[in-house]
């Protein structure tokens, strides 16, 4: 289980995040919805070891406090990281990628079982394998950043707006591999501006607004609470899809 107690972060004399506190259990898929600039990637990023900004707080995976711990520890300790805009080798083949995932020890201890479910999932990586990733897809690549984190054998897997740039029919395809995933007993943080399909394979949902956590419900009511229609729901600016007419159409 991840938690995260009264994390802060500053750049500098800038506060992107004051004592937000949150979790994600084993076999949840928990999403975190806000408005650009509301701090979403700096919590994925502190979680994963990875923010420049000065932190402070706990965070905690399965009992061990993970906040000063170097990236590859935390890798080693059970969070894998999917980022915006992928982060996968582009001259690399589908294999390649897949099999640094596993570079780990925990993802060496894992790989055969963890290969497996990864080609379940994606059966098309199985069939791509001796592709270079640059030559897939925007959708494939997608496949290929998940598979790669999947082959981290983590307890909890992070993906910073997966959705970005897909188009409409890939986008229903990677929400439905997300909520299989779920089904492996990860737990799953999800940072989307995609509201509607991502509450609707979710388990629960916290709002984020200028650094703070201002709501936190199940997906099912979020989905039907006006005040998150307003925000995330209604079409306006940053809502349901600014994916479409995305790179894959
Ligand atoms: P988006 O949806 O636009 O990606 P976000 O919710 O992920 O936004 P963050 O990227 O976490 O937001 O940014 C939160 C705030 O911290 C913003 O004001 C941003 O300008 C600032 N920030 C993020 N990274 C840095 C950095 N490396 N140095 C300085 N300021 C930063």
């Amino acid at each position: 289980m991840l938690t995260i107690s009264n994390l802060t972060v500053s750049y500098g004399l800038h506060r992107a995040l004051g004592d937000v506190s949150l979790n994600v259990s084993a076999g949840e898929i928990v999403v975190m919805l806000g408005a650009n600039g509301a701090g979403k990637s700096t919590l994925l990023r502190s979680v994963a070891g990875i923010c420049e900004g000065q932190t402070g707080g706990r965070i905690d995976l399965s009992g061990k406090d993970i906040l000063t711990r170097k990236s590859d520890e935390i890798v080693e300790a059970g969070i894998a990281f999917v980022p915006e805009g992928r982060g996968i080798f582009g001259d690399l083949t589908v294999w390649e990628n897949l099999m640094l995932g596993a570079y780990s020890e925990r993802g060496r201890r894992g790989k055969t079982k963890n290969l497996d479910w990864v080609l379940e999932l994606f059966p098309k990586l199985k069939e791509r394998k001796s592709q270079l990733a640059r030559t897939m897809s925007g959708g494939e690549q997608q496949m290929v950043a998940i598979g790669r984190a999947m082959m981290a054998n983590p307890e909890i897997l992070m993906l910073d707006e997966p959705s970005l740039g897909l188009s409409p029919l890939l986008c229903k395809e990677l929400f439905e591999n997300l909520s299989h995933i779920r089904e492996t007993g990860m737990g799953v943080l999800l940072v989307e501006q995609n509201a509607k399909q991502s509450l609707a394979i979710a388990d629960r949902g916290y709002l984020i607004e200028n650094g703070e956590i201002t709501g936190e419900n199940t997906a099912a009511a979020m989905l039907t609470d006006p005040a998150v229609q307003a925000a995330y729901l209604g079409g306006g600016a940053g809502s349901e899809n600014r994916s479409q007419g995305g790179e894959d159409g």
